[in-house]
């Protein structure tokens, strides 16, 4: 013991004179650090305290905080600074989900093309402002009758509604909704009716799937800035969801956006459902199956041909302005080539990378002019452009009644760019920095055999037998 004491004299520095006095000077010391020690602890404790009775989060809606915030307890102990911050932004995540309750109309919501304006006005402004209000608004969930009954009642596929509405909580089952294009209203307007009245009644179906809908985004076209339409073909394989998914959240991150995922099947899988309502990008989803003369063929098939053509014909029906771009479910997109597209007036061209075999697919731009094409097929196209490297405006389809794209392999891109002319070449513009940058890839998945079927006796009232049911078999 007293050696200690001898060296924590030595370590404090604070007396060489006597042992007497050093030892005054330690207990001293001791006496100011718990002092200290325990104040510190109590003005965190209080702060801590002032902070849960706060209850920044809506009971359920931001579940995933709460659990984090364990961790965050944790930092609250060291660090004021973070428990003020984290008290002040978690205020204001509440402050934004109130504010999405109480100014949204109550269910009767929308809708005719005047106040679907009014919406897109706001959307448009916001936009300009920030992406995070635009999101806002288009995330406000919508909440509806049960996804089976919708999705069982709809002519090819998803139904939606209009306007920007409902929210509230998040106990309900749910589904549907999107968009409208402006102009649209008087169609949507019934089943948004139709459905805010069922809404209440909405009870939690048995299967987890369906269920698990919580949110419903609404789209609604604003004009500034432009709408894009993005039109998704997509088929059922092992690796269906997983490409959604990914492209999806791509797509999350761009406003003002309609996702068209249009499947190549009779009718519509309650899983891709799920997945595209999760993933919570404004979207309708339809089928268009490919012929059956081209699916027997034992030649290369039009593959996606057919819902792109349905895509064209929704466009054709309910937009009015902005660009439409066909996105494969499973290329590669920088979204900054989405924010390029908007603003174009007729079409737009740009490099896609991972084309044949000269690596990239382009546009051959020489003094700011089209003097051909780079690919490493020509096959005669006039256009020798891949799916990923083009877009055009909604107008100008419009104007264009007969463009369609052609059941024709290796043709689809050059048939449908060649089916909008007129169309001069200076016309088209060079995005990407003048096709100086490859912001798009034709990338490819590899392909995976079909799960095999899972033994129900052996593995019963486990887990699997959820996760089964969520897998795609072809
Ligand atoms: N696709 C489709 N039906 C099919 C095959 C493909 O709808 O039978 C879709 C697919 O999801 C993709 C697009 O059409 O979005 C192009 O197909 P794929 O990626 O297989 O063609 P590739 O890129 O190899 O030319
Ligand atoms: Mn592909």
């Amino acid at each position: 013991m007293k050696g200690n004491y001898t060296n924590l004299n030595m370590y404090s520095g604070i007396n060489t004179s006597g042992n007497g006095t050093g030892k005054m000077s330690l207990g001293k010391s001791i006496k100011m650090y718990l002092t200290i020690f325990i104040l510190t602890t109590c003005i965190y404790m209080a702060l801590y305290q002032y902070h849960i009775s706060r209850e920044p989060f809506a009971a359920g809606e931001v579940v995933k905080h709460q659990e984090k915030s364990s961790s965050y307890i944790a930092s609250y102990l060291w660090s004021p600074i973070s428990l003020l911050m984290a008290n002040s932004s978690s205020n204001t995540i509440n402050q934004s989900l109130t504010t999405s309750t109480t100014t949204t109309a109550p269910p009767q919501t929308t809708t005719t093309t005047a106040s679907t304006g009014t919406v897109g006005q706001k959307l448009g402004g916001a936009s300009s402002a920030s992406i995070r209000m635009v999101s806002l608004a288009a995330t406000i969930p919508t909440f509806m009758s049960s996804a089976s009954q919708l999705r069982s009642g709809s002519v090819g596929g998803h139904r939606k509604t209009a306007g920007i509405k409902t929210s509230s909580t998040t106990t309900t089952t749910t589904t549907t909704t999107v968009a409208t294009a402006s102009g649209v209203a008087a169609t949507t307007t019934t089943t948004a009716k139709t459905s805010a009245k069922t809404s209440a009644a909405a009870t939690p179906t048995a299967s987890h799937t369906e269920n698990a809908h919580k949110t419903r985004p609404t789209f609604v076209a604003a004009s500034v800035p432009p709408p894009l339409y993005i039109i998704t073909p997509t088929y059922r394989r092992p690796e269906q969801l997983a490409e959604l998914t990914r492209l999806g959240y791509t797509l999350k991150h761009v406003v003002n956006l309609l996702w068209l995922v249009i499947e190549d099947a009779n009718k519509t899988n309650p899983l891709v459902g799920h997945v595209l309502d999760r993933i919570g990008v404004p979207y309708e989803y339809m089928v268009a199956p490919m012929p059956e003369k081209y699916k027997q063929t034992k030649r290369a098939k039009p593959r996606g041909v057919s819902n792109r053509n349905r895509g064209l014909e929704y466009l054709r029906q309910h937009a009015t302005e902005g660009v439409l771009y066909f996105a494969d479910d499973d290329n590669t997109y920088d979204i900054s080539i989405f924010e390029q597209m908007r603003y174009i007036s007729k079409v737009a061209m740009w490099p896609v990378g991972l084309v044949t075999k000269t690596g990239v697919s382009s546009p051959i731009i020489k003094d700011g002019k089209l003097v051909g094409f780079y690919d490493g097929w020509i096959g005669g196209r006039k256009y020798p452009v891949d799916m990923a490297g083009f877009a055009v405006s909604v107008k100008f389809l419009k104007e264009r009644p007969n463009a369609q794209m052609p059941f024709k392999p290796g043709y689809e891109e050059d048939g449908f760019l060649r089916s909008l002319a007129p169309l001069d070449s200076t016309e088209i513009e060079f995005l990407a920095d003048e096709c100086r940058d490859i912001l798009t890839w034709h990338t490819q998945t590899k392909k995976n055999a079909p799960a095999q079927a899972l033994n129900r006796t052996h593995y019963k009232s486990t887990n699997l037998e959820h996760i089964d049911k969520l897998l795609v078999r072809p």
